[in-house]
């Protein structure tokens, strides 16, 4: 059995950190690749080398000197190199990213050597081998990440490796320009190296104990998730829960692969496990609780709507025109609300509305501004009676109003529009009623 093992960039920010995922890989004999990320924040106070990376590159486009900020950088590994007592100098390695910057070597080339780097020191500090993901990661002509080239050489490359370190974030393209994943990419490369080699499951470690149920900032201490379905973790990202890169899934999903959030703080902790699909219920009713603020719910009214073939379609034709995109539409007999994000909808209301008076021909047209979406997510709701009930009263409780209820047909999420004042309140009262009152 294979385990592949990614570290964040705050489980590998100082030595400290790095001999903490040393102690973790050592303590399974299946851990047998490694996927590190760039040294990330020591502190609060503190810049991630990614970061530096790409303000020292700005300096190089500027035709401005970057000597300093460049030697900043060496010195974070020097730190961490010297921290562990290894025999290492990246001397060589510092004078030729100097001499690719001075060619302009592209803003994705300077980012990727935060992992690169960091890369060669873990592999060093663990002796395993170094491969450079400029070798088997690929990008094509146009930047897009090239799946299946990338999957083929990869397993070809590490079936003849017995353990080795492949920094994460970046690849290459046809003629060798480095490219990089988004931000957060490291997560996407310990994913695709999961299915390359077929391993029995993906460790992502970093500095919380798993998904947690809320988000934190509002909830203090919440209860991490056990485990978690890919569709639920979706639902909840896509309403802001952040945890994990959201393409990240995709690669070790198609190959039935679970993922194991951990803490590199906390490795005793068991962490969040994200599967395909679980007989495991969920010990709260409900798996997890997101929302994002910044929402208009356009309310749309006409007589009879109910028996007008295509209003619907009409009314979305306005939005499509002005290039926004919806969110929900929740509807009535004579009623339509479109939900829109409110910083993008608010240069272009006043053509939205006349679209939709011109194309569909309501009665009337309402706006309300400043609104909050909760979105309430579970597998285990769909079976569960009362689980509305609860949420509702809970909001009733917390003397909040809700203005909008839209159950996703998956049944896997009940979203709730309230105003962006409510916010912290509507989780604080739903998480309450489902997850602090069983404790
Ligand atoms: N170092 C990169 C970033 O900061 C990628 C990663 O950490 O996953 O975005």
């Amino acid at each position: 059995m294979i385990k592949i093992v990614k570290f964040g960039g705050s489980s590998l920010a100082s030595a400290e950190q790095f001999a903490k995922a040393g102690k973790i890989i050592h303590a399974d004999k299946e851990r047998r690749y490694v996927v590190p990320s760039a040294p990330g924040k020591r502190n609060a106070r503190d810049t991630k080398v990614t970061d530096m990376l790409y303000a020292c590159y700005e300096l190089v486009e500027a035709d401005e000197d970057f000597r300093i900020p460049l030697m900043k950088i060496k010195d974070r590994y020097d730190t961490i190199i010297n921290g562990l007592n290894l025999r290492l100098s990246l001397e060589e390695e510092f004078k030729k990213i100097s001499r690719n910057f001075k060619q302009k070597a592209g803003a994705g080339y300077a980012a990727s050597r935060g992992e690169y780097l960091n890369g060669i020191v873990m592999a060093n500090y663990l002796n395993y081998e170094f491969i450079d993901a400029a070798e088997v990661v690929f990008f094509d002509e146009n930047g897009v990440f090239d799946e299946e080239q990338t999957n083929k050489v990869l397993a070809e490359r590490l079936g003849k490796v017995e353990r080795a370190v492949i920094p994460g974030f970046y690849g290459a393209g046809p003629d060798g320009t480095i490219h990089t994943f988004s931000r957060g990419g490291s997560d996407i490369t310990g994913s695709i190296v999961a299915r390359a080699v077929r391993a029995s499951c993906y460790e992502n470690w970093t500095d919380v104990s798993g998904v947690l149920i809320a988000d934190p900032k509002i909830i203090s201490d919440p209860q991490p998730i056990k485990t978690i379905t890919y569709r639920e973790l979706r639902e909840l990202s896509y309403m802001g829960a952040s945890v994990l890169h959201e393409d990240a899934i995709f690669p070790v999903r198609k190959a039935g692969i679970p993922i194991n959030i951990r803490n590199t703080n906390a490795p005793e902790d068991e962490g969040t496990w994200i599967v395909e699909s679980t007989c495991h219920s969920s010990k709260y009713t409900i798996t997890g609780i997101a929302g994002k603020k910044g929402f208009v719910s356009v309310n749309i009214d006409k007589d009879m709507m109910n028996t007008e073939v295509g209003f619907g379609r009409k009314v979305l034709s306005a939005f499509e025109e002005n290039g926004i995109s919806f969110e929900h539409i929740p509807s009535g007999i004579d009623t339509m609300t479109v939900f829109v994000h409110q910083p993008e909808f608010e240069g272009k209301e006043q053509a939205v509305i006349s679209a939709i008076h011109r194309l569909a021909e309501p009665d009337s047209i309402e706006l309300e501004g400043d609104l909050a979406l909760v979105a309430v997510v579970g597998r285990g709701m769909k079976s569960t009676r009362g689980t509305a009930g609860r949420i509702f009263s809970a909001l009733a409780h917390a003397n909040i109003n809700v203005k909008m209820i839209d159950q996703g047909s998956s049944e896997l999420n009940v979203i709730i529009g309230v105003s962006n004042a409510d916010f912290e309140n509507a989780i604080r009262a739903i998480y309450d009623i489902f997850v602090e009152t069983q404790l």
